[in-house]
């Protein structure tokens, strides 16, 4: 009780200085977590949550050689990156070697937002140094429900933002290849899709400077790319003068298990890859790789490129204990075969839920579940979606998180150190909800799914 008093007083305190629309994970009753460790999360009460959502604390919250490199460097210099430091230039070495020729020159920031940010300007950098008398304005590319950051620039990259609650619209040099939906066997040719962005663009004045895509879509609802569909889209982008960027925030460093990077797995290699949340473990730190050719169009034009806390001491010595930890603790291997478990264990489950469970998929430690209204319609189902988040939360403390144009997708991304025995406790808690639906319960969270979905339609269309 006095443990739920002080939860209720800080959310009190929240609510008057913090801004209301910064949202908190399970907004009704959200979760006071005072510590972590591995993937589990503890309350003040000492309750253990299991954390099958976050990809942040990648190799494991409050990983002791990460808080060691962190803490040790910061006991000596923490200051930015003006200063000849060997932290910074064997951090790039370290990525340059994860990296396939030519990605080799390393920029470093402190969120995935920024370095989207930052690819564009070099995308806009290489577009102007290719054809100097191209006067047209440069629009970009991206795939529908996409996320690629929360700055002015990454919003409008991001349609899931821009159709989203809240949402303007689409900005007119934005155009949208639509998401590949291998579940219903919709818009599989990623070249199709790329020509038309091309052609819209084109009809509408500008060139198409850069082409953004997650190499699995996590927003648009933990999307495996169809085999070939990124060599299309990049043959047609570049055909057509862009450059390929690929968004790792979500799924690099070795998440997907059979590869360290996701777009790996598509036989591509990306002009400029972005890369963020997992690469600190939770310090504040993200960046790009890219190649020779395009680092020397960036800095061509004279201007210095400088991010204080990009690169700052601290945050390069962090990233390579946190390459340390993936290696040592074979983690990437982890992935792969934990996530092959889950898929097991998951794909047992739809075989005895087949009304609800339309579609289970994944690499490594990337995975989605999709719950539907029925199989004959495949028609998404939301509020099944939601109710098994809520339920897995508050029966067995359980943490999941949906995704997809109508969050009907549950979605898996552990810390990658997640074992057999979580993945265990993860699929019997969501078995224990779904055993407990009684088919009046099904027929009513179908009935409020439909509404949503229309209600979500309506509003995708008006912002398109
Ligand atoms: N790209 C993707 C795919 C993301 O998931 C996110 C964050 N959710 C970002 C970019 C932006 O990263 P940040 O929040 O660090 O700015």
């Amino acid at each position: 009780r006095a443990a739920a008093a002080t939860t209720q007083a800080i959310l009190e305190r929240r609510r008057k200085h913090v801004g209301p629309n910064l949202a908190l994970f399970f907004q009704e009753e959200p979760l006071h977590i005072v510590r972590g460790q591995g993937c589990e999360l503890f309350d003040p009460e000492g309750n253990c949550y299991l954390d099958c959502i976050n990809n942040v604390s990648h190799v494991g919250h409050a990983h002791p050689g990460v808080a060691a490199a962190v803490s040790t460097q910061l006991f000596t210099l923490n200051t930015n990156s003006r200063y000849l430091h060997e932290a910074y230039v064997e951090y790039a070495e370290a990525m340059a070697a994860l990296c396939p020729d030519p990605l080799q020159v390393l920029y470093m920031l402190t969120s995935g937002s920024e370095a989207n940010d930052l690819a564009w300007r070099i995308a806009c950098a290489a577009a102007a140094a290719a054809n100097p008398d191209d006067s047209r304005p440069l629009h970009v590319a991206v795939v529908d429900h996409a996320y690629h950051g929360h700055t002015s620039l990454c919003i409008d990259l991001s349609p899931y933002k821009w159709k989203g609650p809240g949402g303007g619209g689409r900005p007119a040099y934005v155009h949208v290849l639509p998401c590949p939906d291998v579940y219903r066997g919709q818009h599989l040719d990623g070249a199709a899709g790329a020509r038309a962005a091309i052609a819209e663009a084109e009809a509408a004045g500008g060139r198409i400077a850069a082409f953004f895509s997650e190499s699995i879509l996590s927003c648009g609802g933990q999307v495996l790319l169809p085999l070939g569909y990124l060599e299309g889209v990049y043959q047609e982008m570049r055909a057509a003068g862009a450059v390929c960027v690929a968004d790792e925030v979500q799924c690099g460093f070795g998440r997907v298990g059979r590869t360290f990077w996701a777009f790996e797995l598509q036989g591509v290699v990306p002009d400029i890859v972005t890369f963020g949340k997992p690469c600190g473990n939770g310090w504040p730190m993200a960046g790009l790789i890219t190649s020779p050719r395009l680092a020397e169009a960036f800095s061509a034009p004279g201007m210095e490129f400088f991010a204080t806390g990009g690169g700052c001491t601290a945050a390069p010595t962090c990233g390579l204990a946190v390459l340390a930890a993936i290696r040592e603790e074979r983690l990437q291997d982890n992935a792969a075969s934990v996530g092959a478990y889950c898929l097991r264990r998951l794909h047992q489950l739809q075989a005895q839920h087949p009304d609800v469970i339309g579609d289970v998929r994944g690499e490594g430690l990337m995975i989605g579940i999709e719950m539907i209204t029925d199989p004959q319609s495949k028609a998404h189902s939301p509020a099944l979606a939601r109710h098994l988040k809520l339920r897995c939360k508050a029966d067995h403390r359980v943490l999941l998180s949906s995704e997809g144009p109508f969050a009907s997708v549950i979605k898996v991304k552990p810390p990658i150190c997640f074992t057999e025995q979580q993945a265990d406790r993860m699929v019997d808690a969501m078995a224990a909800v779904l055993a407990a639906l009684a088919p009046e319960d099904k027929a009513c969270l179908a009935e409020a799914s439909r509404a949503e979905v229309q209600a979500v339609s309506e509003r995708h269309a008006r912002l398109w």
